[in-house]
């Protein structure tokens, strides 16, 4: 028996081991996450949600013989999805009103401030909150509005029902994934006045909420007639702030790394702009958007024409891939 020999063998399987172990740690999670994100279930939402059984998602209309309004029908439901996850779904409640329609302004653009004695109507934010195990107090919020647009009748899925699918599909990808850092969505409502963001971010700032990136969602894959006959898959990421280039340049870096296949670029907002733009105005410079064009060249925007048949699905879930990516990679840093 040669000893020497022995132990150079259990040597050599322990130092093996440790290999095979290291390297399962060091493993990449993130792809197996982004598999997970499917296109049949943004598509089936993204038609729930701005088609049947809710044509539309305003406080001032209600499908005929139901008791809630669409917006609050729309929230009964995100809740009710969050809760099979095992989400607790906190509501914020704001007043907000319709806006009025002026046919005489540019198209997409008919929206006006409602008449003095317009009522007002009770509206929620949305919020889940995974706490995080080793950073609870870094907090990564994602954003989306979810109501359409309150001043005529559009579907809105571009604007918004894609953005409120795709976080609703990321919280339930993430159902059982332990954070290290507290992540955050919030379902807002922009297509009413005053934009409930305002409120979220205001009461962000007074509790002294470190938000430390947030990533707004809003008409992701929405893109000109042109884009769309080339297949293009465009994503756009607009920041206003310089502290907010970092998530544009993290968004392109998963883009190439996972292999998502988008046409990633960024911008600079010359002002706050959107839900974004609300935590920007509270303090946040950290805050960007993702969408699918910038101007924004959907032909159908704020239009009755904004429907879920036209929406090129395989779009919004690769910028979907690229937004949880970028989140789990902001997630894990050390
Ligand atoms: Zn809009």
């Amino acid at each position: 028996m040669n000893w020497k020999k022995i132990c150079s063998f259990y040597g050599a399987v322990i130092w093996a081991l440790v290999l095979v172990s290291s390297s399962a740690a060091e493993k990449d999670i993130i792809p197996g996450f982004l598999e997970k994100i499917t296109d049949s279930n943004l598509s089936h939402d993204v038609f729930y949600l701005s088609k049947d059984p809710l044509p539309f998602r305003k406080a001032n209309y209600a499908v005929a013989g139901h008791p809630l309004n669409s917006l609050d029908e729309t929230d009964a439901w995100l809740e009710g999805q969050l809760q099979n996850w095992n989400y607790k779904v906190e509501r914020e409640a704001c007043e907000a009103q319709a806006f009025s329609c002026d046919f005489k302004k540019k198209r997409h653009h008919t929206y006006a401030p409602p008449p003095t004695n317009a009522p007002f109507y009770k509206v929620h934010n949305l919020y889940v909150k995974k706490t995080g195990r080793r950073c609870p107090k870094e907090i990564i919020l994602l954003i989306a509005h979810k109501d359409s647009p309150s001043w005529i009748d559009s579907p809105g899925t571009y604007d918004n029902a894609v953005g409120t699918a795709a976080l609703l599909e990321i919280a339930r990808v993430l159902e059982k994934y332990q954070s290290e850092r507290s992540i955050w969505f919030l379902w807002c409502n922009e297509e009413h006045r005053p934009w409930t963001s305002i409120t979220a971010a205001t009461n962000c700032h007074q509790r002294g909420d470190n938000l430390i990136a947030i990533f707004n969602t809003d008409a992701i894959g929405g893109k000109s007639d042109e884009d769309i006959a080339a297949g293009r898959k465009t994503n756009v990421t607009l920041y206003t702030m310089p502290e907010g280039k970092r998530f544009a340049d993290l968004m392109a870096e998963v883009n190439e790394t996972y292999k998502i296949g988008l046409v990633q670029s960024s911008q600079q907002r010359k002002r706050p702009g959107d839900d974004d733009g609300s935590f920007v105005n509270s303090g946040y410079g950290c805050a960007v958007v993702n969408i699918g064009s910038y101007p924004f060249t959907d032909a159908a925007y704020h239009e009755a024409g904004d429907k879920p048949e036209r929406v090129d699905i395989v779009n919004v879930r690769m910028t979907a891939q690229a937004l949880l990516a970028a989140v789990l990679r902001l997630d894990r840093a050390p």
